[in-house]
């Protein structure tokens, strides 16, 4: 069996997976995005999933989110398209047509009612389309041995923070261990996977792990991990690899929180302010 390759995301090389835009281009040329977020009392998940992604670069961008967040969706993000779900609190329905998107980011603020998870289950059922699985996505697949038997091969981008790892994976007992379950966990489901963290792991289905390099304890606060989940749909629905998404989408992010810390410091940093430096941290990598 291969040994797995440790290595560190520079910045050189970030620069070079960079995509310039093209001068004829036009918004179809940069993907569109489903996202599928918010429920009721966690509809600023889905307004910080939804301005991430838009920040990352995507070309058109539509939002599913439960009835209940219509309004504050349509104001808070204008230049995201909406479906209301049936549902008023929670997300319940799939859409009847997948075809115009290219990626599709679920996950946060969704709750892990049942109507939910049967939507999961019929979404990894039935979709081609690449998938960024995050929060309350993560949870859910936890809790079912038949949603994990679901999963896509070389489709998924997971997104765990350490506790939703240990649901999804397990419990261990040292760094080293989670690392290889880590590895272990991406090479049976063929999934990639951002363990997130002060240096988030990104594993692929072929056994490497790469340690990001940006990012600061300021992060360490309520919705930056929504604003990852819209950056890395972002960048998979503009055409990516899973791969070059995550190390370039947690890399980007990192970089962001740095910016942001260098305005607001790490104390009052808040996930808003990471979107909000995204563009510099794009043009950083130019
Ligand atoms: P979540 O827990 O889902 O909101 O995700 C938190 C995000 O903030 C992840 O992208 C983490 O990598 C990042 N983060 C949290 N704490 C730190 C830290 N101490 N240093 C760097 N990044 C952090
Ligand atoms: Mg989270």
């Amino acid at each position: 069996e291969a040994k797995s390759n440790f290595q560190y995301v520079t910045q050189k090389e970030m620069q070079g997976l960079l995509k310039p835009r093209t001068k004829f281009s036009h918004k179809g040329t940069y993907g569109h995005a489903l996202l599928l977020c918010g429920g009721y009392g966690k509809m600023g998940a889905a307004v910080l999933a939804a301005r991430a992604c838009l920040r990352g670069g995507v070309g058109l961008l539509t939002v599913q989110t439960p009835a209940i967040g219509y309004d504050v969706l349509q104001t808070a993000v204008p230049e995201a398209m909406l479906i209301p779900d049936n549902n008023r609190k929670h997300l319940s329905r799939l859409l009847e047509s997948m075809e115009k998107y290219d990626a599709i980011g679920i996950g946060p603020g969704i709750g892990t009612e049942r109507l939910t998870k049967t939507l999961l289950g019929q979404l990894l059922a039935t979709t081609d389309l690449p998938l960024v699985i995050d929060a309350d996505a993560i949870n859910l697949i936890a809790s079912s041995e038949k949603l994990k038997a679901q999963l896509p091969k070389g489709k998924v981008i997971f997104t765990p923070h350490p506790k939703e790892f240990e649901r999804l994976v397990c419990k261990s007992n040292n760094e080293y261990e989670r690392l290889e379950e880590l590895r272990e966990f991406c090479r049976v489901y063929q999934c990639y996977m951002v363990l997130k963290g002060s240096h988030s792991a990104i594993a692929t289905p072929e056994g490497d792990i790469y340690f990001n390099t940006t990012g600061n304890a300021g992060m360490a606060t309520g919705g930056t991990g929504d604003v990852l989940t819209g950056i890395l749909t972002a960048l998979v629905a503009q055409g990516y690899t899973l791969k070059e998404a995550c190390l370039l989408g947690v890399y980007l992010h990192g970089l962001a929180g740095d910016l942001a810390k260098g305005t607001v410091g790490e104390i009052a940093l808040i996930a808003s302010d990471v979107i909000q430096h995204l563009p510099q941290a794009f043009q950083q990598l130019r």
